[in-house]
């Protein structure tokens, strides 16, 4: 590994994440594969389909890409998501066409299984005594899952309060020591960073770069879904920019590995309340200002984003965008994609409300080909769902309301006839 701060290297087996000398982010040193453009392609083709082992995984099937050990893995297996046409959801946001990569239908309803299975496999590796994180939520449930198919105690640090129902019943049940912590997701990273320095448990945040590593794959399989025709926009939610930066690395080895003939552009999407990526990006990146975190989107809410200068250099190496899109929009969006019958949790919706921010602006065109991920599943968060479809909001009746009815025939007739 090597530091992307002081250039200091670090031996691949330390179980540091931080430059010991600086703190900076470390980055895994690892060449192109030798195979290039076809042969890689028949290669990853032929791996489709295989029922169990590293081949199974939508993660590890594309190994060569990786700078990951493929022996010995903890996989579910994860991954092999559908790409699929947003249906209706297109039209809402101004699209011809639209189509969704959804990271919500991993074993543990999010992409983090991406690269968790990377990062447990390092640990597990490493002979760490524990594992940890600080979450939104997803990554603590996926940390949770995957230490237990490792047999390693995890230790996870919530917002308290802050946190999505099924994200924290799934830390709960897959056995994680669950620590909510007063205090924002930025109070937690800083405290499992600590724990990480002074107790010597294994951080497996997406700080990690193994974590990377997995989350690289989510555009790898999409560009494979795409024929190797790489679309002219892949769209996604920012929070932390892990993603961000993991999707800049896979485009860009993609692209010199010769699987794909030119990079599409990213178009990170950031919360209003939550936009210290956003604001840079509009000044040209000369600082990051962090901000204390505010929105419904709990996936995203982050005000000090770890991943800032490697998302920084994937937005500069793909041409891309940074926007972001108000709460109600993100709502509205997430209420296109579930009446689409995809659905997915708020933050992933984030994709698609920027989406028809930029088509808006004239900065998408509607006939471009366009991809959103969807980051995590419906059921992530019932309690916003319902509380959308029960009651009016200023500007509109109740979306999708429930009816409680007496048994009769009469009242059944009655809801088959309302338009
Ligand atoms: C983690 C997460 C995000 C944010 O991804 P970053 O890599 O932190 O930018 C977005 N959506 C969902 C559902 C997530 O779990
Ligand atoms: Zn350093």
């Amino acid at each position: 590994m090597r530091c992307s701060r002081c250039a200091a290297a670090v031996p691949a087996d330390s179980l540091d994440v931080e430059c010991p000398a600086c703190d900076g982010l470390l980055e895994l040193v690892a060449s192109l594969p030798s195979k290039r453009g076809d042969t890689l392609r028949e290669l990853f083709a032929t791996r489709r389909g295989a029922i169990d082992g590293p081949d199974a995984s939508g993660v590890w099937r594309y190994r060569e890409m990786l700078a990951a050990c493929a022996d010995d893995i903890v996989s579910f297996p994860e991954g092999n998501t559908p790409l699929v046409s947003a249906g209706t959801a297109a039209h809402w946001a101004g699209c011809l066409t639209l189509r969704v990569k959804h990271e919500g239908l991993n074993p543990t309803g999010s992409f983090k299984d991406r690269g968790m299975t990377v990062g447990v496999t390092h640990a597990r590796r490493l002979r760490a005594r524990a594992v940890a994180c600080a979450s939104t939520g997803n990554t603590a449930a996926s940390l949770a899952a995957y230490a237990a198919r490792a047999g390693i105690p995890a230790l996870v640090f919530i917002p308290a309060g802050k946190v999505a129902m099924g994200k924290l019943a799934q830390a709960l049940a897959y056995g994680a020591r669950t620590l909510l912590v007063r205090g924002d997701f930025d109070a937690c990273l800083s405290l499992a960073r600590k724990a990480a320095r002074e107790l010597g448990v294994y951080l497996v945040n997406s700080i990690n770069p193994y974590r990377l590593e997995g989350q690289k794959t989510i555009v790898l399989e999409m560009l494979e879904q795409c024929g190797w025709h790489a679309p002219d926009w892949i769209a996604l939610p920012a929070g932390n920019l892990g993603n961000t930066a993991a999707f800049g690395m896979a485009l860009v080895a993609a692209h010199a590995c010769g699987l794909i003939g030119r990079i599409p552009r990213l178009l990170a999407v950031q919360a209003d309340g939550a936009a210290p990526f956003a604001h840079a990006f509009d000044s040209g990146f000369t600082s990051l200002r962090p901000v204390t975190p505010n929105t419904v989107a709990t996936a995203i809410n982050i005000g000090d984003p770890a991943s800032y200068d490697r998302a920084v250099r994937s937005i500069r190496e793909t041409n891309g965008v940074v926007t972001s899109v108000r709460d109600e929009d993100i709502l509205d969006a997430k209420a296109a994609i579930d009446a689409a019958g995809l659905g997915c949790e708020p933050a992933s919706a984030a994709s698609v409300a920027g989406v028809r921010r930029m088509v808006r602006d004239g900065i998408i065109a509607p006939d471009d080909d366009v991809v959103c991920v969807l980051t995590g599943h419906l059921l992530k968060d019932p309690d916003i769902v319902v509380r959308f479809h029960e009651h009016a909001r200023e500007d509109r009746e109740a979306a999708n309301p429930p009816r409680p009815i007496d048994p009769t025939i009469d009242e059944v007739k009655r809801a088959l006839d309302r338009r």
